[in-house]
């Protein structure tokens, strides 16, 4: 039989630069399967640890990016017409959950709330998943474990009938080291360069709060390392890859324009 999950395997390993011990603490939460919040800014690195660590657990990755048209519907499948009859087809989370995946549901807060109710019943001990539309309860694979992200400083809230469901772990960018490797291994960059991103990210993440609502993440700060790399400016990289992005306020603009010319 053909793998369900074919297309959800990773081929070979994410490049991922842990932080501290969240490798091992998502080992421990794996080993009993228990639901997981990544909770951080955008940008921090979040997709790509659970993609390091699928790949490490081996089981394939099935990832969602929730937005507000996300539906239970579309996590769970639908029924589709074929040749005159009807199929059922899963969703991404009843494929994981049948199949053993780990289900990664990226910004889980922005999807409708009869989605996120959907869920619940994956997080309990019971480890069931509803589908009402095919009058079937699926009882998931003892592989399957869900996690979830959320950026705390967006708009929406996690309610706490949901979050109470989850173990946590917190990111946060990473130390500037670490972000400098990072800059260097995805963009391509020499550490002086890497380096000097860095520090700019660091100047634009202290304006967050006055006006900006966050500063830069280390994924503008890779992108302008990779515009580098094409071989644009430093400043043209920067005004591609972070002010532009970052703000439409003139006064604002200003102010990430002055910690550039600061930079380079
Ligand atoms: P998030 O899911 O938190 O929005 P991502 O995981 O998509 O952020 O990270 C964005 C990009 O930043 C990644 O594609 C990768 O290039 C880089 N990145 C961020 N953190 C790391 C890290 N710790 N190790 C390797 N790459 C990282």
């Amino acid at each position: 039989m053909s793998d369900p999950l074919a297309a959800w395997r990773l081929g070979s390993e994410p490049y991922y630069q842990p932080q501290g011990d969240e490798c091992d603490r998502f080992e421990a939460a794996w080993s009993r399967r228990l639901p997981l919040l990544l909770k951080g800014p955008t940008g921090c690195g979040k997709t790509r640890f659970i993609e390091h660590m699928a790949w490490r657990m081996g089981r394939p990755l099935v990832t969602v990016a929730c937005n507000e048209d996300t539906t239970a519907g579309d996590l769970l499948g639908r029924w589709l017409l074929e040749d005159g009859a009807t199929r059922w087809q899963d969703g991404p989370l009843a494929l994981a959950a049948r199949h053993g995946g780990i289900c990664y549901l990226d910004e889980i807060v922005e999807a409708r709330p009869d989605t996120v109710v959907a869920i619940h019943p994956l997080t309990d001990t019971r480890r069931m998943l509803p589908l009402d539309r095919a009058s079937e309860v699926i009882r998931a694979h003892p592989d399957f474990m869900l996690v979830v992200s959320y950026n705390p400083g967006g708009s929406r809230e996690l309610k706490p009938s949901t979050r109470q469901r989850f173990c946590g772990m917190r990111f946060g960018y990473p130390d500037a080291e670490d972000e400098a490797e990072i800059l260097m291994r995805e963009g391509g960059v020499d550490v002086e360069m890497a380096s000097a991103l860095v520090a700019l990210g660091r100047r634009t993440r202290r304006l967050a709060g006055h006006g900006l609502e966050e500063g830069a993440s280390t994924r503008m700060l890779v992108r302008a390392a990779q515009l580098l790399r094409q071989g644009m400016s430093a400043r043209d990289a920067c005004i591609a890859a972070l002010v532009v992005p970052l703000t439409d306020e003139a006064a604002l603009c200003d102010a990430l324009m002055a910690a550039v010319d600061a930079s380079f």
